[in-house]
């Protein structure tokens, strides 16, 4: 065993020797090289050979503050010395207090409780159960089925699947899976050019009603991403729709449950995407970006009144006995302190709305070029949707993969991004400058030209 391990120096046929990669055909290792990272700073990640990278995808949308941050790494540092982890029964530690009472603190008044679960896809699960087994405990006793939207993305656990709609993702796997309702999404991609996205968004809300008014007896909650469909290509709809779904599952007695997780932390342009709707959902997902990408921690956000339908004599079983063995890690918990220390000292989502504008002015540019079908952005989001067709919006054949022409091109070029489909989107950590975003947006071009040959 050790003598193999150092016979392969080199980092790359060690991986690919012992490592199954996420979301990889692991083939394509034969021809598009794997890149093995040595170190990171600010927007940079940096390879073996010295070749720096913009990481222009915040890591798979996790990144808030920059790699290697100072004052994150300081934090981390001191809570090293006091305590690695506990469990979260029984126990607790002031890590997850304090991010308990801040996240509530950030919330509407009605949010009043926090339930730490470890990643995006166990909170989509956890959120499921918890509205299952509320409706449950009051007596609702045929409540179980979710509604979602088609596009969406929810997770890639066998509950979380269940509610999501990209059969990229879906379709192998669709006979493990419970049956989820699913409503044509208000994604305005697909908008008539006369109608304004706050008409088209209201019209498809219909699908929605219709949908609610005829199974509401067998529905728990409607489970939706605010604003951005991430996974989903990046496709966005107007917030009208969370307003009018908010009524909606109001007046039929629905959870409304928001996945903020690709969303939250200021990615739409506010801390969380539901506040554009000024609504509150019945539970909010919170991950990915709640660490500033350290650590991995996620949370549900929810009411008193859900909280008390299981509050009881433990031998009524109504309790909610769910967990997680690294729930709250405090490592995870302090990482998401210090990044919230930042979003406050440092005024991120005012600033970011310069940035966000200047991003879009810049984009703008290749609206002309005869395969940009859209671009379109959300607060910090950011995409550009190749299209073989530009009038009739003719999407390219997702065999001939143009997306790994642009990401090829783009890691030449010393930028990290990483299409989804014929979808080019750049959503950056925060701390990108200027000039970084310039070059993050010449290379998008060069890419796009490259991929659309
Ligand atoms: C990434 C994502 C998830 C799943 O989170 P993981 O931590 O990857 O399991 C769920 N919902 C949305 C909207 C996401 O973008």
């Amino acid at each position: 065993m050790s003598k193999k391990i150092n016979k392969l120096e080199n980092i790359v046929e060690r991986d690919l020797d012992v490592i199954w990669h996420p979301c990889t055909q692991m083939k394509d290792h034969e021809k598009i090289p794997l890149i093995p990272i040595k170190s990171g700073k600010g927007v940079w990640l940096e390879d073996f050979d010295g070749k720096k990278y913009i990481d222009a995808i915040s890591s798979w949308w996790v990144n808030i503050f920059g790699h290697s941050n100072g004052y994150i790494n300081s934090k981390i540092a001191q809570q090293l010395k006091k305590l690695e982890h506990v469990l979260l029964a029984g126990f607790t530690h002031e890590p997850a207090v304090k991010l308990a009472e801040r996240l509530i603190a950030m919330s509407p008044a009605k949010i009043n409780k926090c339930f730490f679960t470890d990643n995006g896809s166990s909170a989509i699960d956890a959120a499921m159960k918890m509205s299952f087994h509320f409706w449950k405990n009051i007596g609702y006793k045929k409540k179980r089925k979710f509604i979602a939207l088609s596009n969406s993305y929810h997770g890639e656990t066998i509950g979380s699947l269940s509610v999501s709609n990209i059969d990229l993702y879906k379709k192998t796997y669709k006979s493990l899976m419970k049956d989820t309702i699913i409503v044509p999404s208000p994604d305005c991609y697909n908008k008539k050019e006369s109608e304004t996205n706050k008409e088209y968004t209201t019209r498809m809300f219909s699908f929605m009603l219709d949908a609610i008014k005829k199974n509401h007896k067998s529905v728990c909650a409607v489970i939706i991403e605010p604003l951005v469909q991430c996974a989903g290509y990046m496709r966005m709809y107007h917030p009208i729709y969370l307003k009018l779904l908010r009524d909606a599952c109001d007046e039929y007695d629905i959870h409304l449950i928001a996945d903020e997780i690709a969303v939250g932390f200021g990615r739409t342009g506010t801390m969380f995407g539901y506040e554009q709707s000024k609504i509150t959902p019945d539970i909010i997902c919170l991950s990915k970006g709640i660490t500033g990408g350290y650590l991995t921690l996620s949370t549900i956000l929810t009411s008193n009144k859900i909280y008390n339908a299981f509050y009881d004599e433990y031998t009524k079983l109504n309790a909610f006995l769910h967990s997680h063995s690294y729930t709250a890690n405090p490592l995870a918990c302090t990482a998401a302190n210090a990044s919230l220390d930042l979003f406050e000292k440092k005024d991120i989502i005012e600033k970011n709305k310069l940035k966000s504008k200047y991003i879009k002015d810049q984009l703008m540019s290749m609206n002309s070029h005869n395969n940009v079908g859209d671009i379109r952005q959300t607060g910090m989001i950011n995409a550009v949707e190749m299209v073989k067709d530009k009038h009739k919006r003719i999407p390219f054949d997702w065999k001939e993969r143009r997306g790994i022409k642009a990401y090829k091109y783009a890691l030449e070029n010393n930028v990290l991004l990483r299409p989804l489909g014929n979808v080019m989107y750049f959503m950056p950590p925060y701390v990108i400058k200027k000039n970084e975003i310039d070059h993050v947006i010449n290379v998008m071009e060069g890419a796009i030209n490259i991929a659309t040959k």
